[in-house]
């Protein structure tokens, strides 16, 4: 477990027991080291691509074998997102 945590919009590192960004107000996820590559860009208040239902909605950005990085950012409620991990599971890509 890591001590240091990343804030989700602005990237700013800070400590892991902070949960709120105290630069821009967003969350925090914990600092992805080696072992943990997966990566998640989420939004308190957004809109699915999939259902259009407003809400949190997430987005993977980084598994192993995985980079959406390049790609238009594409957010789904939880709903939508794990139908779609189930797609890029079935790709091979563990996620
Ligand atoms: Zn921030
Ligand atoms: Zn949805």
């Amino acid at each position: 477990m890591s001590e240091y945590g990343v804030c989700t919009k602005c990237g700013l590192t800070v400590f892991a027991i902070q949960e709120v960004c105290p630069s821009c107000g967003a969350r925090t996820a914990p600092e992805p080291d080696s072992s943990m590559i997966e990566e998640w860009h989420e939004k308190r208040e957004g809109v699915c691509c999939d259902c259009m239902a407003k809400g949190r909605v997430r987005r993977l950005v980084k598994a192993k074998g995985y980079n959406a990085l390049t790609k238009i950012p594409e957010f789904r409620c939880l709903t939508c997102s794990e139908k779609k991990l189930a797609e890029i599971r079935a790709r091979g890509v563990p996620v």
